[in-house]
């Protein structure tokens, strides 16, 4: 049987998924639960050609349908531009259809490629990049143990734009804890304006739950921001972002409050700059009782639902009786229902 990794971009839901090497070669962040438990390898050509020959066979006739392929796991940029090339020009031999093939990589991978191997893989049929730069902050990247630098996110995603290969930046609102807000925010604007990426990808803070981030917690020196201020951070964020053609997305992960803060930055970022406020100035009681619906009960249109006097009441009281459930009970719960919906560490001693 052929292999798959455990994750994939949202976008990538319809992609005929290729694992070329097992799982991350750094899976040290204290941010991400998915590899933990885990440890990295390489596949040869070889056996990836294996894989590509099963998914052929288990497709059928419908090779011919499937047009999009994702490479996976973490980091496929770590394999050498020819063997990548090797695995592309294979697998569009199998799956003549395929038009589009993306993947993921580490900043400290693409830094490594010069922008002739982007331009040979382009060549070859790679089409998009996603990246997690999760921030543009060094003492943010520090904290989270990312183990890159802002050099390295600036010189691999310049290469990457220079070679016409679309880019995917993620970015993690929230990450830096009140400490650090304000600096993640500028300094993941003035990072992202000089790469000018295809996509800005928003993916809220949530810690689960075994992260031994959770010590930084009990320690003091992380301290968790609220629905409230991420949204502010968004807003600094944004309001610093250059009216570049990046699409700035929130629409595709759930754990972002405000999904419809989703537009181009060229011709919306007014438009995302007004819903962001139009959040900002609604009353403390307001704002819980969106939070309350949104991670509860998602699709609510909340907005319209908060303005109504008879539904502000009945949310207020669910409100009222989370927060009785001791010292910071309704952000504890808001909290909870975020970090269960994160992908599970593959071990028991992660902490
Ligand atoms: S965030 Fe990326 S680089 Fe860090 S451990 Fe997870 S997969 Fe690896």
């Amino acid at each position: 049987m052929f292999e798959q990794g455990v994750i994939r971009p949202p976008s990538e839901a319809f992609s005929l998924l290729v694992r070329v090497t097992r799982n991350c070669p750094w899976n040290r962040c204290l941010i991400c639960p998915a590899y933990k438990g885990t440890s990295f390898s390489r596949r040869s050509v070889e056996e990836v050609k294996r894989d590509i020959d099963m998914m052929a066979e288990a497709y059928g006739s419908q090779t011919s349908r499937i047009m999009s392929a994702f490479l996976q796991d973490a980091d496929t940029l770590i394999l050498p531009t020819a063997e990548l090339i090797d695995i592309m020009k294979y697998l569009k031999v199998r799956f003549p259809a395929i038009t589009r093939i993306t993947t993921y990589a580490r900043a400290k991978s693409m830094k490594k490629k010069s922008i002739d191997s982007y331009k040979q893989l382009r060549d070859a049929g790679l089409t998009r990049i996603h990246t997690g730069m999760e921030s543009g902050s060094l003492k943010v990247l520090k904290m989270i143990r990312k183990g890159i630098t802002p050099d390295d996110i600036l010189t691999g995603g310049l290469r990457v734009m220079a070679s016409g290969i679309s880019l995917s930046e993620y970015i993690i609102p929230g990450v830096g804890g009140k400490t650090m807000s304000q600096e993640h925010a500028l300094e993941t604007a003035r990072l992202l304006n000089e790469i000018r990426p295809n996509f800005i990808r928003v993916r809220t803070f949530a810690m689960h739950p075994e992260s031994p981030m959770q010590k930084m917690v009990a320690d003091g020196t992380f301290v968790h921001m609220n629905d409230e201020e991420i949204v502010a951070e968004i807003r600094l964020l944004v309001e610093n972002l250059d009216e570049m053609h990046s699409h700035f997305r929130c629409g595709d992960f759930s754990l972002n409050l405000l999904m419809q803060v989703d537009g181009f930055l060229d011709t919306q970022k007014k438009a995302m700059l007004e819903e962001l406020d139009k959040y900002l100035s609604l009353t403390s009681e307001e704002k819980q009782a969106y939070s309350f619906l949104q991670r509860s009960y998602p699709g609510q249109r909340p907005f319209d639902v908060v303005k109504d006097p008879k539904a502000l009441k009945q949310l207020s009281r669910e409100v009222e009786k989370l927060g009785k459930k001791g010292e910071d009970g309704f952000n504890k719960y808001i909290r909870m229902v975020m970090s269960s919906q994160l992908p599970q560490p593959q071990t028991d001693k992660w902490m």
